[in-house]
């Protein structure tokens, strides 16, 4: 196997962090002084984070955390890379690790659904009265999901719980397994189904990234791409039998090709091809294509007339 010369790395712990404030300028700092680049958020709960850098820096980076007793049992996620995934390096304080916003919050280290193997959750996905829930948001479903997993319609994790009650007849007496990326955010949501009166819980452990890496599991019965919050935006999970499950916004075509919306306050991520990205000027919808501001207008120096042009053909 050929090594690449960059690694991203992926990690979350749930561990008491006195002072998280003081923690977070001094994590600042040490990742910069290392020279990693990423986003990693401290919270009085713990850890969560994706950072890259080269393979001596990272090495570097787990060897220190390691040695902290608060994050000696962090499992870290390593992909190997050409190249940063991130611009600039952030270390933020949030009041807790992933947003829930429950009037009265879930501690995973003291409830939480089972924790399933790649291989424990493979099997019980092909059970009987076992439904599967995707515990992340309705872009990153799209690109990607295991199959048959029930896409909640939600737009944020914070509107998880409410969905759940809901819609609870879908799942009252059958086993319940949920999954997410890396794993932090069902560790809160697991333990709030429990929380919730739901007995037969199960998260996926080390989430979707790795349940493609297991040498076993493979990612078979994954559909798509795992959407991933970093310039890569989608990392390969299904190495048996990958299928593409991402339609393109405007044509419906199979596609993986993320773009934001042009429309600086819009923005809003969408599936599309590169002739549609042109065809459409980037946008979403008519009233982001006519944006004062349209990005992809101002990219191309596209003039008035140029841009009413392109709308007439549309229409
Ligand atoms: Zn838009």
């Amino acid at each position: 196997m050929e090594t690449k010369e960059y690694r991203v790395l992926l990690y979350y712990h749930y561990v008491t962090i006195e002072n998280p404030e003081e923690y977070t300028q001094q994590h600042l700092e040490f990742c910069k002084s290392l020279g990693l680049k990423g986003r990693v958020l401290i919270a009085h709960e713990g850890i969560n984070g994706t950072v890259s850098g080269t393979v001596e820096q990272t090495e570097k980076y787990m060897a220190h955390m390691k040695a902290d007793p608060r994050f000696k049992d962090m499992v870290f996620k390593i992909d190997e890379e050409e190249d940063h995934a991130f611009k600039k390096m952030h270390v933020r304080l949030r009041p807790e690790l992933v947003t829930l916003r429950l009037e009265d919050d879930i501690n995973p280290l003291e409830v939480t659904g089972k924790y399933y193997s790649p291989k424990e959750f493979y099997e019980a996905m092909q059970e009987e009265n076992t439904v599967v829930i995707d515990a992340r948001n309705d872009y990153e479903y799209e690109l990607g999901h295991f199959k048959n997993a029930i896409k909640p319609d939600i737009k944020t994790f914070k509107e998880l719980p409410e969905w759940i009650r809901e819609n609870k007849e879908q799942f009252e007496g059958k086993k319940i397994l949920t999954y997410c990326t890396g794993g932090v955010r069902c560790e809160k949501f697991s333990g709030w189904l429990k929380r919730e009166g739901f007995e037969d819980v199960a998260q996926l452990h080390g989430g979707i990234v790795t349940y493609g890496k297991d040498p076993e599991v493979k990612g078979e019965l994954w559909n798509g791409q795992c959407y991933v919050f970093d310039e890569r935006i989608k990392v390969p999970v299904n190495r048996v039998n990958p299928v593409v499950v991402g339609k393109d916004y405007f044509s419906g075509e199979p596609c993986e090709r993320y773009v934001n919306c042009a429309n600086p306050e819009c923005n809003k991520q969408i599936l599309c091809s590169e002739e549609n990205e042109h065809k459409y000027l980037r946008a979403c919808s008519d009233e982001c294509r006519e944006h004062p501001r349209n990005r992809y207008v101002a990219e191309h120096g596209l003039t008035e007339e140029q841009v009413k042009e392109r709308l007439a053909v549309l229409a």
